[in-house]
């Protein structure tokens, strides 16, 4: 494990997919990267998300990033040398009666920005996947593209190639402040000792608000628990199975490991046993070997912040994923980078700034799980 060392160019604070992702860019590019993880890579949320990444969004920017997101991803076991068990399977949004207009909506931007994704009814669905429950099914939405990957894999490529182009990795150092003068930052301080740099990518999650709050920063971000349920043994779904959601009640499940993973907003398995019995009573059947939670971050608009910080020179942020941060990494690493290179951004994320909850020019993501 590398030490900590005096100084650095760059501080990264938090080890998930969007510290390692921004660390790998930027040490690419030749900077003097220091990641500080007060746990292991990959150990916030990125390591609890079902891995799942789709262009079915509502926001045109969140989709023009998905169809890069998703290039990057699939390409990613190469460029990194690392399996992250890409499959695309699709992704099968069921809806309710007031939710079609809204699908329509997105289905055919999503389309005009050149993604696949189609409008089918309940019996196109039921015929993608027999055994779900549809009788109160209004219509469908499916795109080939959208699939599932194993997120920790994901930050782990990129914190292993970051440190391959010299960057350090300190994983059990957890950071207590960031030092400030005069609006200029001076370091960050650390369990393990004080490391000055004048430029510090605060990528800590659900966690970024508390570091943020004494320099006077207020990030609008609150954290919500998500649980996913693991079973196992035989079951009667096809062995190509999209990840089914339950728009309506954000049940959702989907082929993991040698069985299948479920989970929606219930916070236990009781509570999601409605929708179970609704859409997949099959589910009910199977025997429930163990099960994880996580944060989701969640902002207002339900859309990431992502920026440098107001008042304050050089600190850069990104958070507040609102539950899709993980397939957002590959771009948003990147774009975290550019801000600190100040080169030309390859995305124009300047829509996700937190001070648009002061200005009111919100995003609002409608396609939420
Ligand atoms: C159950 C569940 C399912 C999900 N499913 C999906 C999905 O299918 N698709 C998708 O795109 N997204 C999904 N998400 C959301 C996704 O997990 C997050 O949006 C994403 O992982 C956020 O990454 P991050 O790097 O911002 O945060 P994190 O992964 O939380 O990384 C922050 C890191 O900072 C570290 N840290 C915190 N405080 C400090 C400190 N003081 N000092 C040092 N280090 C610190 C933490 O230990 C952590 O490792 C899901 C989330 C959950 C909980």
């Amino acid at each position: 494990m590398a030490e900590l060392p005096s100084s650095a160019a760059v501080v990264v604070i938090g080890g998930g997919i969007m510290g390692t992702s921004a660390a790998y860019h930027l040490a690419a590019a030749g900077a003097e990267v220091v990641v500080l993880e007060r746990d292991t890579i990959g150990s916030g949320s990125t390591g609890k998300a079902a891995g799942g990444f789709r262009a079915q969004f509502s926001d045109e920017l969140n989709i023009r990033m998905a169809v890069e997101n998703i290039r990057r991803l699939e390409r990613f076991e190469t460029e990194f040398a690392t399996g992250i068990d890409f499959e695309q399977h699709g992704y099968l949004f069921l809806l309710g009666e007031s939710e079609v207009d809204t699908f329509r909506r997105a289905v055919s931007l999503q389309r005009s920005l050149g993604v696949p994704s189609e409008l089918i009814t309940a019996e196109d669905a039921l015929g993608m996947v027999p055994g779900i429950g549809v009788h109160d099914v209004a219509a469908a939405t499916f795109c080939a593209w959208d699939g599932t990957c194993t997120p920790e894999s994901v930050a782990l490529g990129y914190a292993r190639a970051a440190s391959r182009h010299g960057a350090a990795i300190v994983q059990g150092c957890e950071v207590t402040g960031i030092a400030v003068s005069n609006g200029r930052i001076r370091g960050v301080s650390t369990a393990n000792g004080f490391i000055s740099s004048p430029e510090v990518v605060l990528t800590a999650g659900v966690w970024s608000p508390r570091l943020a709050a004494p320099l006077g920063v207020r990030m609008p971000v609150r954290a919500v628990k998500r649980h996913i349920w693991l079973t196992r043994g035989p079951d009667p779904f096809p062995r190509r199975l999209p990840l089914v959601v339950d728009f309506t009640t954000g049940f959702y499940f989907h082929r993991e490991a040698k069985g299948l993973a479920m989970g929606g907003r219930a916070q236990t398995i009781e509570d999601l046993a409605p929708a179970i019995i609704n859409r997949a009573p099959a589910l009910l059947e199977m025997e429930v070997t163990h099960n994880w939670w996580g944060y989701y971050a969640v902002t207002p608009d339900n859309n990431a912040i992502i920026g440098t910080a107001p008042g304050i020179d050089r600190l850069h942020y990104a958070t507040g994923f609102s539950g899709h941060g993980f397939q957002q990494g590959p771009v948003v690493g990147e774009h975290l980078s550019e801000l600190v290179l100040g080169s030309e951004p390859t995305f124009d994320l300047a829509p996700f700034a937190m001070d648009r909850f002061e200005t009111g020019s919100i995003l609002p993501e409608t396609a939420v799980i």
